[in-house]
């Protein structure tokens, strides 16, 4: 197996993440077979206890890992389909170190940080190494930025692990930002010259040096970024600024034929030239779209960027597959409750209310929810907002009044959304929820089954404690509520859909992390072609 290892300076948010992801585009579509994975230097043992304002969205695999925004990006740019295996925390390490020696499988010596922590590190790659036989190409993006403390013993870990399976076989690259100083009118290369320096310090001399820039890259930068940090002049790669959609990201890194270099360095050169056509179709519809439409997304996290970033992501491949702009308005749910779902939400084509924990702005996405039912502006609710659905539903549907969920009003009278028996005792937070991919069965005759081309079962990622209560199924169903989709085993309420609506549809699960560019998810597509619709009326 080859290893590509992506570090960062300068400054964290240069698209790290995105390079990486793009070369796994670029190498996949040269046939190579690729795996991505990113060590996070952080001491949670997994993203999924932080805050959202800390960490942005928290992906779900298959397996159940809560991940790091990042493999988000890796699933949709490439066409692995990832594991636990591929997020690696500081968190993680030390734990595994720390229950090693109270085995006792140290022997009696003192623990250190050098070797037994950065042993654990090179282990994990070994594991995955093992594990993925048929890679060509294990990509790993190390989170944070060099120089950072936290990030030491992970990149001190590479260092050993490139020497013991020979360089030849490792490409060190190394992404940095070149900022314009506006007043000199100039780009300058000081800040990516020292923390080449840093890497080069810890004895890590990059093969590749990606530079983030507004601006292009001139010749004269480019060689003296090439002199002053001892790589190849054609290896100083330009990463520019992407005009519309970070699908062109693949396409911009490919002009300095990052590809190239890579496999060059890596013995693979007799691979072809990426076929880059449909990921270039794929762009032009994303860019030039035929037709618009607003879809308004109602949740709590809604001024932060990366919260909902699958959402946007799918919303973007759902577009692209109707030829359609997806405008999306970012409404504050709490702003409804102060005033009303029509004046804040205004006219739109759909409304989206996304997955969410906690009660604040719950009462402004029911409003939301009711507000769409009312006026038969196509509803999509994901986790979170398939509950408020089914509580709205409850409340002015089906006459239950003060109905909830056991998460905001613990003795509600209508507990219409509650915890399942098994998740009642449950005292730690972390990796407790309902996780990962399950099977569900989906009934004919529903717009789920359509939408989803009229297959018996499906397969989607959980992430939520709370459940439909399948004592109040009945009386739900009795009032009009259609239950389109229920989990193999359980028999958990999956999909709840309104038949006399153009497009009302709730999951209990989270669609948006199995949508990619060339194949939008069938759910995302179907309330895009509902919202579409609802524009030309
Ligand atoms: N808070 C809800 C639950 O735990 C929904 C979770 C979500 O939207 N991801 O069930």
């Amino acid at each position: 197996m080859k290893y590509i290892f992506v570090t960062g300076g300068v400054v964290s948010s240069l698209g790290k993440g995105l390079a990486a992801a793009s070369i796994g585009t670029l190498l996949e579509h040269r046939g190579l077979t690729t795996l991505m994975q990113k060590f996070d230097p952080y001491l949670n043992v997994d993203p999924g206890t932080m805050s959202p304002f800390q960490h942005g969205e928290v992906y779900v695999l298959d397996d159940g890992a809560e991940t790091d925004l990042d493999l988000g990006h890796y699933e949709r740019f490439t066409s692995g389909v990832l594991s636990r295996m591929n997020n690696l925390t500081s968190g993680q390490v030390f734990d595994s170190v720390i229950k090693k020696e109270r085995r006792g499988e140290f022997l009696g010596k003192t623990v250190q940080f050098i070797p037994h922590v950065t042993d654990e590190i090179k282990l994990r790659m070994h594991q995955v190494t093992e594990s993925n036989p048929n890679t060509d190409v294990l990509i790993t993006e190390i989170g944070g930025t060099v120089g950072d403390m936290e990030g030491l013993l992970f990149i001190e870990a590479l260092r050993q692990f490139a020497l013991e399976v020979g360089k030849e076989n490792v490409c060190f690259i190394h992404v940095t930002l070149l900022p314009y100083i506006k007043a000199a009118g100039e780009v300058k290369t000081k800040p990516t010259q020292q923390s080449v320096a840093k890497l080069r310090e810890l004895g890590i001399q990059p093969d590749i040096i990606i530079c983030r820039t507004e601006a292009d890259l001139d010749e004269d930068n480019r060689k003296k970024i090439a002199m002053f940090c001892n790589v190849e002049r054609k290896n100083v790669v330009a990463f520019r600024d992407v005009d519309h959609s970070i699908y062109e990201c693949p396409l911009d890194l490919r002009r300095d034929k990052i590809d190239r270099l890579v496999v060059d360095k890596l013995g693979l050169g007799h691979t072809p030239s990426p076929a880059l056509e449909d990921w270039e179709r794929f762009v032009q519809r994303v860019i030039h779209p035929k037709h618009k439409v607003t879809i308004a997304v109602a949740g709590k996290y809604i001024e932060l960027q990366d919260a909902y970033k699958s959402i946007y992501e799918s919303l973007i491949h759902a577009g692209a597959h109707h030829d359609t702009k997806v405008h999306i308005v970012r409404v504050e749910a709490e702003a409804i409750e102060d005033r009303d779902a029509k004046s804040v939400i205004g006219d739109v084509d759909g409304i989206l209310v996304p997955g969410g924990f906690g009660d604040r702005g719950t009462e402004g996405k029911i409003l939301a929810a009711k507000y769409a039912r009312e006026n038969k502006i196509p509803y999509f609710g994901i986790c979170l907002g398939m509950q408020i659905a089914t509580i709205e539903f409850a409340r002015n549907v089906c006459g239950l009044k003060g109905a909830n969920s056991t998460e905001f009003d613990k003795v509600t009278k209508h507990p219409v959304i509650c915890l399942q028996e098994e998740q009642k005792g449950v005292e730690d937070m972390g990796a407790t929820m309902r996780l990962g991919s399950c099977e569900s069965i989906l009934f004919t005759g529903t717009k789920a089954a359509d939408l989803y081309g009229n297959v018996d079962r499906i397969h989607e990622r959980h992430r939520h404690r709370y459940e439909f209560n399948s004592d109040y199924q009945d009386r739900l169903q009795d009032s009009g509520l259609v239950i389109s989709s229920v989990s193999a085993v359980e028999g958990l309420v999956e999909i709840i859909e309104l038949p006399e609506h153009p497009f009302y549809v709730g999951a209990q699960f989270h669609p948006e992390f199995q949508s990619k560019p060339n194949h939008a998810h069938p759910l995302f597509a179907g309330f895009v072609a509902a919202a579409l619709e609802h524009s030309q009326k």
